[in-house]
């Protein structure tokens, strides 16, 4: 009874202060920066080798390009990332994703500060924009919640509403990666030109790059100058 009586409480704990516990599997944490547990972070993997001088992946040989990356016209310079995509790190974007977590869109801002480091400087921080209809559904884009915090944190711009999704895309899930390009194709436009600006790309996940690189296109051939990416995990393909 009395454990019952315990757990009941731990419940509404939970439900009223969601800040108090971690991000991807919901134990109280003591650190509140990242809001993710002890055990959760020594489970999530950065590289540890060398990795790819565009993409990041983890590859054998240093100073190279994957093969991925060199097997495709890329628009944007480099892409950075927080973690790799496994099981674990999955549920850091699906609690946001799928589960209406709005508010661990400011934990995963703070996760790409430090990788964010290892770019050069840009002007301003432009989200991977959702379809009006994805955000009748889901109520907000997550890109845009975790770039507006981004924002706050580096002190750069976000400009929300440049660039657009104008075709409502299938998931890219379980698609191979020529089907991932063939579906973002033409999917995005700018409503304004951008003056040689130089561009922060946030997406959640980088597969295989098709969604951050079609829109790095578009960005490119409305006039921005460079382009960077950071995402909060990557795949290994
Ligand atoms: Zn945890
Ligand atoms: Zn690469």
């Amino acid at each position: 009874m009395r454990n019952k009586i315990f757990n009941l409480i731990e419940a509404f704990e939970k439900a009223l202060f969601p800040e108090y516990s971690c991000i991807i599997c919901g134990r109280e944490v003591c650190d509140k920066t990242f809001l993710i547990c002890e055990n959760c972070k020594s489970l999530l993997i950065k590289p540890q080798g060398p990795v790819c001088k565009i993409c990041g992946m983890p590859i054998h040989e240093n100073n190279t390009i994957c093969d991925d990356c060199k097997s495709q016209k890329l628009y944007f310079e480099k892409a950075v990332y927080a973690y790799l995509f496994d099981k674990k790190s999955a549920n850091l974007v699906y609690g946001l994703k799928y589960s209406s977590k709005k508010y661990s869109a400011k934990y995963l801002a703070r996760l790409l500060v430090a990788p964010i480091t290892n770019l050069p400087y840009f002007d301003c921080i432009i989200p991977v924009p959702l379809h009006q209809d994805k955000i009748k559904l889901r109520g907000y884009n997550q890109c845009e919640l975790i770039a507006n915090y981004l924002s706050e944190c580096l002190n750069v711009p976000i400009i929300n509403d440049l660039l657009v999704r104008t075709k409502n895309t299938k998931s890219q899930t379980g698609k191979s990666k020529s089907a991932r390009k063939e579906n973002v194709l033409g999917a995005f436009s700018t409503k304004e030109k951008l003056n040689n600006k130089t561009i922060l790309l946030i997406d959640d996940v980088f597969t295989t790059g098709a969604t951050v690189n079609e829109c790095a296109k578009i960005l490119k051939e409305n006039g921005a100058k460079s382009v960077y990416v950071a995402t909060i995990l990557k795949t290994i393909n």
